[in-house]
């Protein structure tokens, strides 16, 4: 029964791979703002394990920015990503969300589960079967979740910073 346990535990890790660079760039963003920031994640699922971050896009028109919240634009980030994965010979897509948060820790609120399932629901979006969402803290603190369609609690990702 043990052996059992224990296999299925390691098949339940999930990583994800961000670039040095991306994560960088997202944290010198954070760097000194008053309100919480958000934005889109583009890049791909590698295996069932192992997904990859290509690039983190920051919203810098989001709706109702606060120390407590803040909605994406989805108005706003559009084009950027649809340049991004228009312009890419690697098979990326839109595959999450991001957004800081001021006080506390990088765990998911309730608000952040509910929003993330609405996401998934949403016929409006042709999502594949999974969604992560990425929560920073300034200046170096990082959570990632992998929320699958059929699963109802999202899963805690492993960070991998690639140079
Ligand atoms: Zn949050």
């Amino acid at each position: 029964m043990q052996r059992i346990r224990k296999s299925k535990k390691i098949s339940e890790r999930y990583i994800l791979c961000i670039p040095k660079s991306e994560i960088n760039k997202i944290f010198n963003i954070l760097k000194g703002k008053p309100n919480e920031s958000c934005g889109v994640l583009i890049g791909k699922k590698l295996n069932k394990q192992k997904y990859s971050l290509t690039n983190i896009i920051h919203d810098n028109k989001p709706i109702d920015p606060s120390k407590f919240g803040v909605t994406r634009n989805t108005k706003n980030v559009y084009p950027y990503v649809n340049a991004i994965v228009e312009n890419s010979e690697d098979d990326i897509d839109y595959i999450g969300e991001w957004h800081s948060h001021l006080n506390g820790n990088c765990n998911y609120s309730n608000i952040d589960l509910i929003s993330m399932r609405e996401l998934m629901r949403d016929p409006d979006y042709k999502f594949p079967v999974f969604l992560i969402l990425i929560i920073l803290k300034f200046p170096d603190q990082i959570k990632a979740y992998l929320f699958k369609k059929q699963a109802y609690q999202p899963k805690n990702m492993e960070i991998n910073i690639d140079n």
